[in-house]
């Protein structure tokens, strides 16, 4: 890095971050946009268009976050935007039900083979919550199985993270969530297979649900060895669970019908959100119609949303699922190997340990030359390197995550003008990630 510990001074946003933190905890509305985890201003955006963010100051970005996930035919894409236009214009929100969330709904069930009946909700966060609670509710079980390193959103049980070894039982990762929920939630290595055969084995007949993020990027980008998900989904047959993929990140992203394409492993329930909302509060649950028929009205298990189903969030969505053909996924999948492969060059030229590891178009880079199995794995990288790094690409006009720990997204709205700007930035990154001290 230069002298500055910040090289790129970015008055307006500042000026919003401190209005921002005179009204909102921390600044923000979500806890990794405040840039802890590398320093700095956080940029507060005022308009997105392609694969470009423009921030307050108005500078303009590279965008390697997507929102996230969502936006992977870019921001503002013309046909979302049209179709998001002729909604709002017929009203907002009918609190009944509408056509919009029925076609939604049958886009998502016609992709995705194992998805019989589809929920839909806000969050992701809230579809996670709603398929733990009706694994619980059909299997009339209380445990869950989790892995550590996996996010599913800030579901009390779900944030349990901690415990080592065989089914420990976790404690409370936050203040807030009880030890009662906590208790209930059995948390292991990710990859480790023989640790959810113990747990099953030192739990019979207790255990409702594994879930799992179908290839999870919460802590960077750690895909499941080969085997892995069929391993739980045998698992938890052999043992009267329900096996549970977290489909949020995936969904959608990582192939026409999510991870699930990809790997062809069967849940009884899976968690979608981001792509399916198009950059609007739009989530789903769904899966095996016998399962899903527990659920309020049609069983007994309640669950229920004021917003849900939308009609500007499922416009947007299904315009956006539309518009996601296999064209669409060869071109977010090229982009994003030739980024991974401009960013390894940078960094081999540099001689910066570094791993590069994939999902489909979903990619990360770990300072570190060892594979990232599990959480420990990726907690074990020179963090350091990654400050560096990314501080030297927002200076160049490359917005990355602001952690070492999530996934980098890509959209078919990122051109060659877009990858040569990430290219030109890359040296100098490299050379930051290369000269960073712990
Ligand atoms: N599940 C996964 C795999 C996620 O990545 C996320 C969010 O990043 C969630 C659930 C929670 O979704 P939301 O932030 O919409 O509540």
């Amino acid at each position: 890095m230069s002298e500055l510990a910040y090289p790129y001074e970015a008055p307006a946003s500042q000026a919003l971050f401190d209005r921002a933190a005179a009204v909102t905890p921390g600044g923000v509305n979500s806890p990794v946009r405040a840039f802890r985890a590398v320093g700095g201003t956080p940029r507060f955006m005022v308009s997105g268009t392609g694969p470009y963010l423009t921030d307050a100051d108005g500078r303009e970005y590279v965008d390697l976050v997507c929102s996230w996930g969502p936006m992977i035919l870019g921001h503002a894409h013309p046909e979302v935007i049209a179709a998001v236009q002729e909604a709002v214009a017929r009203g907002t929100s009918f609190g009944t039900p509408a056509e919009g969330e029925v076609a939604l709904a049958e886009a998502m069930v016609e992709r995705v083979a194992p998805l019989e009946e589809v929920r839909l909700v806000s969050s992701g966060t809230e579809a996670t919550m709603s398929a733990i609670r009706l694994a619980r509710g059909f299997t009339q079980r209380t445990k869950v199985i989790k892995f550590a390193g996996c996010y599913h959103g800030h579901v009390d049980s779900l944030l349990a993270a901690a415990g080592s070894g065989v089914a420990t039982f976790a404690l409370p990762d936050t203040p807030g969530v009880t030890g009662a929920q906590a208790s209930d939630t059995i948390v292991l290595p990710y990859n480790d297979l023989e640790a959810v055969h113990a747990a099953f084995a030192a739990h019979p007949g207790e255990i409702a649900c594994v879930i799992t993020e179908a290839s999870p990027g919460n802590m960077g980008v750690v895909p499941p060895l080969p085997g892995f998900n069929q391993g739980l989904k045998d698992a938890c047959v052999a043992n009267g669970a329900l096996f549970v993929s977290d489909e949020v990140m995936t969904g959608f992203r990582t192939s026409r019908a999510g991870w699930y394409g990809v790997e062809g492993v069967v849940p009884d329930l899976m968690t979608f959100g981001k792509v399916m909302g198009g950059g609007f509060p739009a989530a789903a649950f769904g899966g095996r119609a016998d399962v899903m028929a527990h659920l309020a009205p049609a069983g007994p298990v309640y669950q229920a949303g004021t917003l849900s189903g939308n009609p500007v969030a499922t416009a947007a969505g299904l315009a956006q699922l539309r518009l996601l053909d296999d064209a669409a996924y060869e071109t977010v999948d090229a982009v994003s190997a030739r980024i991974q492969s401009l960013v390894t060059d940078a960094l081999a030229k540099e001689g910066v340990a570094h791993t590069v590891q994939t999902a489909s178009n979903m990619f990360s880079v770990f300072f570190t030359d060892r594979p990232v199995r599990n959480y420990e794995d990726a907690k074990a990288q020179e963090s350091f390197r990654f400050t560096a790094f990314f501080h030297s690409l927002l200076s160049n006009g490359v917005y990355l995550p602001p952690s070492s720990f999530e996934s980098w997204f890509v959209s078919t709205a990122h051109d060659e003008r877009a990858v040569q700007r990430i290219a030109d930035a890359l040296p100098a990154a490299a050379r930051a990630a290369a000269e960073a001290t712990a």
